[in-house]
C-alpha cells in the first residue's frame, strides 16, 4: 500500500485535479489518496468563521456566496458530462445548505469545526465525481469514521489502524481509496481538525496506521529546498535527508511539511517522499532515517518569535532556578524553542505569544525579566554540521553583519540555530545562501 497526499494548489483547478488522477493511476499499487481542501477554501471557511463569531452575518453570507460560486466554476470546468456537473452541483448545493443553516445558529467552537471541515469533504467528493466520471474504480472512505485525537489533541493511532484496515477490507476488489486530511473526530466524537496545514500530519499518520511502504507528499515544489526561495535567488532541492533533519527544518520554518507529519513517518519507519505534482518526474526529497550524506542541507526561518531574558543574581551559584522557571512556561503550556544560559542569566524563546503577560509577571517573581518581540530563528540543519570542516567557520563568517543575539548548539546534532531580528531575516538567509552553499 502507498500513500498519496496531493495539497491544495494540486487540487485547486480543474486541470490539476486531472492531472492527479493521472498521477494516481500511473501503476497499479494499492494506494490510499488523501486530498486537502482547495487551495484558498480553509482560508475562506476561516474568514466566514470568523465572520460568524463577531456577529457580522452579513459578512459571512457575502462569503459563503462567493465560495459557492467558486465551486459552480470548479465544476463547469472538472466535469464534462451534463449528469456528473448536476450530480456535483447537487452535492457542494448541500454543504452551501448547511453553511447557510449555520448562519442562523449562535457560534461555537464546534461549529467552527464543522465549518472547517467542509473544504476537505468538498475536494474529495468531487475528486470522487471526476474519478467516477472518466472510470476510474476507486472508493471513498470518510476520515471522519477513521481519524480521531484523544482530549490532548493526539491522535489515536492503534483506534485509526483498527477502523481504517476495517473499511479497507470491507473493499477488497478495490485499488484506489481517497480520503480526506485535516479532519478528524475529538474525544467528545464531534468534528474536529489536524491545525492548519494537516493534512500531511494526516497523511503520514494513515501511512503508519497502514504500514504503507511510502508516503507521498505532492505539492507545488520539487522538494525541500536549501534555503527558502522566496528569500533567496537560487536554491536547490535536497536530495535526501533524515527524519530527525527533516523534523527541525519542518519546525523551524520550511512550509513544505507539517512539523507533526514527521514523527509517525519516523516512528513506523515510512520512508516520506516530497514530490512536485507540476513535475512529477522531478527527483523531490526523500525522507528517511539515515541522512545519506554529512554537512550543511538547509536553512530554514521561523517568524513571530519572542525572546525572554530572566536575569538574577541569585541564579549564581544556586540549583532548582531553571526548574522554577520552566515550570511557569508548564503551567501555561507554552513551549521553549531556544534556550542558553550564562551564570546569572538565562534567554530563552517562545513562538506562542497567548500567555505572555501572565508569563512574564510570573518570572519576575525571579529576576529582572526583558521581552523582545519580532525576533526570528533562523535554523542550520544538517547531519554531522560541526564535524564536518570549516562548517562553523564559515557559517559565523557569513554573518558577520549580523546582529546576533542568541546561538544554539549541542541540542540536537542537526542543528545551530540563530536568533535574530527579524529585519534581518532576508539578509541573513542570502548571506548563509552565499557562505555555506555558495548559491
Ligand atoms: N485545508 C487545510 C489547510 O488549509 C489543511 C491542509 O491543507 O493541509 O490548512
Ligand atoms: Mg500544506
Amino acid at each position: 500500500m502507498k500513500v498519496m497526499k496531493f495539497g491544495g494548489t494540486s487540487v485547486g483547478k480543474a486541470e490539476r485535479m486531472h492531472q492527479v488522477a493521472e498521477l494516481i493511476t500511473r501503476d497499479d499499487e494499492p494506494k490510499i489518496v488523501v486530498l486537502s481542501a482547495l487551495s484558498g477554501t480553509t482560508n475562506a471557511l476561516v474568514e466566514i468563521s470568523n465572520g460568524l463569531s463577531n456577529r457580522d452575518r452579513n459578512f459571512s453570507k457575502h462569503a459563503i456566496d462567493k465560495l459557492e460560486q467558486h465551486y459552480k466554476q470548479f465544476i463547469s470546468t472538472l466535469l464534462k458530462t451534463e449528469e456528473a456537473q448536476q450530480k456535483a452541483l447537487k452535492m457542494i448545493s448541500e454543504h452551501f445548505e448547511f453553511l447557510n443553516i449555520i448562519l442562523k445558529i449562535s457560534f461555537s467552537e464546534a461549529l467552527n469545526k464543522d465549518i472547517l471541515a467542509q473544504g476537505e469533504l468538498m475536494s474529495t467528493k468531487l475528486f470522487s465525481a471526476y474519478l467516477t466520471e472518466v472510470g476510474i474504480d476507486h472508493e471513498l472512505l470518510p476520515a471522519l469514521e477513521f481519524m480521531q485525537i484523544d482530549a490532548y489533541e493526539e491522535p489515536l493511532i492503534g483506534n485509526i489502524r483498527v477502523k481504517l484496515t476495517q473499511q479497507i477490507k470491507h473493499h477488497q476488489d478495490k485499488k484506489i481509496f481517497v480520503t480526506q486530511g485535516y479532519i478528524c473526530r475529538n474525544s467528545k466524537g464531534e468534528v474536529d481538525n489536524l491545525k492548519r496545514g494537516g493534512s500531511d500530519y494526516s497523511a503520514s499518520l494513515i501511512a503508519a496506521a497502514v504500514n504503507a511502504e511510502v508516503c507521498e507528499i505532492w505539492t507545488d515544489i520539487d522538494g525541500m529546498h536549501n534555503n527558502d526561495p522566496r528569500m533567496v535567488d537560487k536554491t536547490v532541492a535536497v536530495e535526501q535527508m533524515s527524519f530527525d533533519e527533516a523534523a527541525e527544518l519542518a519546525y523551524f520554518g520550511a512550509k513544505i511539511l507539517h512539523p507533526a507529519s514527521i514523527w509517525p513517518a519516523q516512528h513506523y519507519n515510512i520512508p516520506v517522499k516530497l514530490l512536485n505534482t507540476m513535475e512529477p518526474s522531478a527527483k523531490g526529497t526523500l525522507i528517511v532515517e539515515d541522512a545519506g550524506s554529512v554537512g550543511v542541507k538547509a536553512v530554514a526561518a521561523k517568524d513571530g518569535i519572542v525572546a525572554i531574558k530572566i536575569k538574577s543574581s541569585r541564579m549564581l551559584l544556586a540549583y532548582g532556578f531553571l526548574r522554577k522557571v520552566f515550570e511557569v512556561f508548564e503551567k501555561y503550556r507554552t513551549s521553549i524553542d531556544m534556550i542558553t544560559t550564562s551564570e546569572v542569566a538565562v534567554s530563552l524563546t517562545i513562538d506562542n505569544k497567548e500567555n505572555l503577560a501572565d508569563i512574564i509577571q510570573e518570572l519576575e517573581a525571579f529576576g529582572t525579566v526583558e521581552v523582545d518581540e519580532n525576533q526570528t530563528i533562523v535554523s542550520v540543519v544538517g547531519n554531522q554540521i560541526v564535524q564536518t570542516p570549516q562548517v562553523m567557520m564559515r557559517l559565523f563568517d557569513a554573518i558577520d553583519n549580523i546582529p546576533v543575539r542568541m546561538v544554539s548548539y549541542g541540542g540536537s546534532k542537526h542543528n545551530v540555530s540563530l536568533l535574530i531580528p527579524a529585519e534581518y531575516k532576508t539578509k541573513t538567509l542570502q548571506a548563509l545562501n552565499k557562505g555555506l552553499f555558495n548559491l
